[in-house]
């Protein structure tokens, strides 16, 4: 059988084929399907280039997991880690010691995040900063003698992670579908998705209102002193990249407000500028309790997540003894200098208000001319540097294809084929590219994108 040494002859896209196929069980992967057609590998990156293991360049359009937001190939990352590496590789923060790259990251975070949120408690992932989250939501109701809030309300089509509460708290029927049991005390209500689920003759805003009242409805059938906390995107990403209409938060924020329930945004993925703004909730105007943050923090360069905690949150908590909670790598070393490194990166170079003021816009006018009147999509949802695009049977009528996510599979498989990586969220396509990006590498994503999705329709009898 094959193997892959360093010393060895450089092993070919058959050798890492096999062995992989042999021992790798890959995340959100049918693996028979995955091993019998083969991964690309993927050997090498710089700036929003990928390279496979055959020589092929890919332009990520995804931002990995839409996380590497400075892009591939930043020196100033890989010195942090090395420097951090060799001076203090590991140490925790458990049992009366600290270190000065999570002082460093903690005081930079506290300048970088709205003046509110001076405390930040640190993970892996977005998965556990939302575990973390919950954590920090039940200890602050005890500290107030209110341990009968116990609900956490989350939405349909939500996404906040993988591990048991992560995808309980996620309103992805496909992962409830294979956990037996869930967390506990966690419900659902529905998604402010105004091209798939409004009734022909509702506006996007009367329709932004009806759909944050289920909250207040929600609420009020557990009983306010039930409930604990809401936990939501500020927009749904991994759902298909859909933005409420302009009333859903601010209606949100007053329901939360009048019944004394937590306000959780889930920053993972427009946290660190996605939108334009630093935190993809300012691109909204209302002020959450908790943020939960990963991706972007370190730009996926080494793993990191962490919870920013509103001091109307963290002072009662700080006061009221122990936390029984943490991780053996929470405040990584090595993570915290490296997110240190990627904040000043994002900070120094102005990366955010480019994206505010001249990526994000153009990015998204080039779509919106590209998309706006085809006869095929529906929508083009957005700011910043990310965007959803809706494929549509009649965009005029908002009707949908029965197999509209067969058709935005095929769709990204195609792009995938002509070198551009770009998500298929049931019938919606998503784009989410490194917030360095060029116009002219913008100008190729939306190019190879609408070629891609064209020729599809086109396969199907569809255009
Ligand atoms: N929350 C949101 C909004 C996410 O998009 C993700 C991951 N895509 C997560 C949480 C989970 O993060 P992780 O995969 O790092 O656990």
């Amino acid at each position: 059988t094959a193997t892959v040494q360093e010393s060895a002859p450089a092993p070919t896209t058959a050798d890492y084929r096999a062995l992989d196929a042999a021992h790798h069980l890959h995340p959100f992967s049918d693996m028979g399907a995955l091993n019998r057609a083969g991964s690309r590998v993927i050997v090498k990156a710089d700036g929003v280039y990928l390279w496979d293991s055959d020589g092929n360049r890919i332009i990520d359009g995804m931002a990995g997991l839409w996380c590497v937001n400075v892009g591939y190939g930043r020196q100033e990352l890989a010195q942090a880690a090395y420097r951090q590496l060799r001076e203090l590789p590991y140490y925790n923060t458990f049992f009366k010691t600290t270190h000065p790259p999570v002082i460093a990251l903690s005081a930079r975070l506290a300048a970088l995040t709205p003046a509110p949120f001076k405390h930040f408690f640190y993970c892996n992932s977005g998965s556990e900063g939302n575990d973390t989250a919950l954590r920090i939501v039940y200890r602050y109701w005890a500290a107030q003698g209110k341990a009968s809030k116990k609900y956490v309300i989350a939405r349909k089509n939500g996404y906040h992670g993988s591990t048991i509460a992560g995808a309980t708290l996620g309103g992805m029927d496909s992962m409830h579908e294979q956990m037996p049991s869930k967390v506990e005390h966690i419900v659902h209500i529905d998604q402010p998705y105004f091209f798939g689920e409004a009734p022909a003759q509702l506006s996007p805003e009367a329709f932004g209102l009806e759909r944050a009242r289920q909250l207040e409805a929600k609420i009020l059938e557990l009983g306010p002193d039930n409930v604990a906390a809401f936990v939501a995107e500020p927009f749904q990403g991994a759902g298909g990249v859909i933005f409420p209409p302009s009333t859903y938060w601010p209606e949100i924020e007053r329901i939360c407000r009048r019944y004394d329930v937590l306000l959780v945004a889930d920053e993972v993925i427009g946290g660190f500028g996605r939108t334009g703004k630093w935190f993809s909730h300012q691109h909204f105007g209302f002020e959450p309790d908790l943020l939960t943050l990963a991706k972007g923090l370190t730009s996926g360069y080494v793993p990191m997540g962490a919870v920013a905690v509103h001091e109307r949150v963290a002072a009662p908590i700080v006061e009221n003894g122990e936390f029984n909670h943490g991780h053996t790598y929470s405040g990584h070393p090595v993570a915290a200098a490296v997110a240190v490194a990627n904040l000043t990166l994002l900070r120094d170079e102005g990366i955010v208000e480019r994206v505010e003021h001249d990526t994000g816009p153009y990015f998204q006018s080039s779509l919106r001319e590209a998309f706006g009147h085809h006869p095929r999509i529906g929508e083009v949802a957005g700011a910043g540097l990310v965007a959803g695009i809706q494929l549509a049977q009649s965009p005029r009528e908002r009707t949908r294809f029965a197999n509209g996510s067969d058709i935005a599979l095929a769709c990204r498989d195609r792009a995938f084929n002509g070198n551009l990586i770009m998500r298929a969220s049931g019938d919606r396509l998503i784009l989410s590219p490194p917030l360095v990006v060029s116009h002219a590498e913008i100008d190729e994503i939306v190019d190879k994108a609408k070629h891609a999705i064209d020729a599809t329709l086109r396969q199907f009898g569809l255009l």
